[in-house]
């Protein structure tokens, strides 16, 4: 496994204080000072651990089903006039790419001698990833929700419940995301020496960012064999994936920031349209500022105030985007698009009816921008698809005759 892989001659890895050139950083409160420091000491030497790769490979192989497949897209190629691969990573065990960091990271805590996890969800899939992993190591298990969310995701809140998850309802502010956070961490503070708190994508306080790239970077090393497999070269000339706090792309990028001749492409939701004032497009409409304690671009009010987001998919409805993300936009390594409602749905018509896949509406942003790719036939693009679309279902047919 290339986990542990020695990035620091990378311009585009995380540095030895944290940051990805201007972005990155740990901004917590003094209280919080134990918890992370004992994670920015040892998270790396228990990545690097050959015991601690084969169990994870191992879980990731017969309890997430890894690899999952790259799959060409025949169909969706010819529409597109270009040789198009998905990268399967809604057939793992839950339904989506959170199961390979939840993973990694539970082996983490057993590591750290914890007995207890935390975790905040917004849409559910990450408390549902959380609690999956917890019912498989025999560890407790609190979820940190904002009442309205456990409200609007009922579905997600019985699955963590069935798994043995207890969910705790986030009642203060906006009773949403960002609330559940706030409970998150208060109980982590209270709890420094049982309790690990697992982040569910590649943001907050370093170590987490490039932990969670990490764990996630198993989806770019599976991609450069398959292709080399299927085509004789590793590098495709774009990789695609869309972005909410950055974890998926940040998994499918991770082998080919140093290969500039690979292009990337991540996907933002633009919502309703980027200047409708109900969009997720971050790096268009983000200033620099501080975002669950790393220094990142967000959107903000003129005095600071976080904006919220608006996605018809929950897993894109942040306010911020990861660090390395943000280092990717301001150096160009990556190109940001950003995809609206309309075309999201759109596309994950187009790729139901194309290929027989049901894409997560997350993914279908990252598809509703191949056409607005300069591709030639002979380019080769992965999208990682980073979900499957059983969730989603009641928003497709919502709109589905408009
Ligand atoms: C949560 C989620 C996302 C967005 O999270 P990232 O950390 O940006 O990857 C994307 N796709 C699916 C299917 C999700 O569940």
């Amino acid at each position: 496994m290339d986990i542990a892989i020695d990035t620091s001659k990378s311009r585009y890895q995380v540095d030895k204080n944290g940051y990805y050139g201007r972005f990155g950083g740990a901004y917590i409160p003094e209280m919080l000072f134990p918890n992370v420091d004992e994670l920015q000491r040892r998270y790396m030497e228990i990545l690097s651990d050959p015991s601690f790769q084969q169990e994870f490979e191992a879980l990731l192989q017969d309890y997430v089903g890894r690899p999952s497949p790259l799959y060409f897209a025949k169909r969706l190629s010819e529409k597109y006039k270009a040789q198009i691969y998905l990268k399967r990573e809604d057939l793992n065990h839950t339904g989506a790419h959170k199961v390979n960091n939840t993973i990694g990271q539970i082996l983490l805590a057993k590591r750290l001698g914890k007995k207890r996890i935390i975790a905040e969800t917004g849409a559910g899939q990450h408390g549902v990833a959380t609690a999956t992993v917890c019912a498989l190591m025999g560890l407790e298990c609190v979820v940190y929700m904002g009442s309205i969310d456990i409200e609007r995701q009922a579905p997600n809140v019985a699955r963590m419940k069935m798994l043995g998850a207890t969910v705790v309802p986030a009642t203060s502010g906006s009773k949403t995301l960002k609330d559940a956070t706030n409970e998150a961490i208060r109980d982590w503070i209270n709890n420094p020496v049982d309790t690990h708190y697992i982040l569910g994508t590649a943001a907050g306080p370093h170590p987490y960012p490039d932990m969670v790239a990490r764990l996630q970077s198993v989806i770019s090393e599976e991609i450069r064999k398959q292709l080399l497999a299927k085509t004789g070269n590793a590098n495709p000339d774009y990789v695609v994936a869309c972005i909410g706090g950055g974890s998926n792309a940040a998994g499918a990028f991770f082998h080919y920031l140093d290969e500039e001749s690979v292009k990337l492409v991540a996907v933002e939701a633009g919502g309703k349209g980027v200047h409708s004032g109900f969009s997720a497009a971050t790096t268009q409409l983000g200033k620099i500022g501080i975002i669950h304690a790393s220094k990142t671009l967000l959107m903000q009010t003129e005095d600071g105030q976080i904006v919220e987001p608006h996605s018809i998919s929950a897993g894109l409805d942040y306010p911020g985007i990861g660090p390395m993300h943000a280092h990717l936009y301001e150096t160009g390594r990556a190109k940001f698009l950003d995809a609206t409602d309309e075309e999201a749905l759109a596309a994950g018509y187009e790729l139901s009816r194309l290929e027989g896949i049901i894409p997560a509406m997350e993914s279908a942003h990252a598809l509703a921008k191949l056409k607005d790719l300069p591709l030639n036939p002979d380019d080769v693009v992965v999208v990682c698809l980073s979900g499957r679309g059983d969730k989603d279902l009641d928003t497709y047919i919502r709109h589905m005759n408009k």
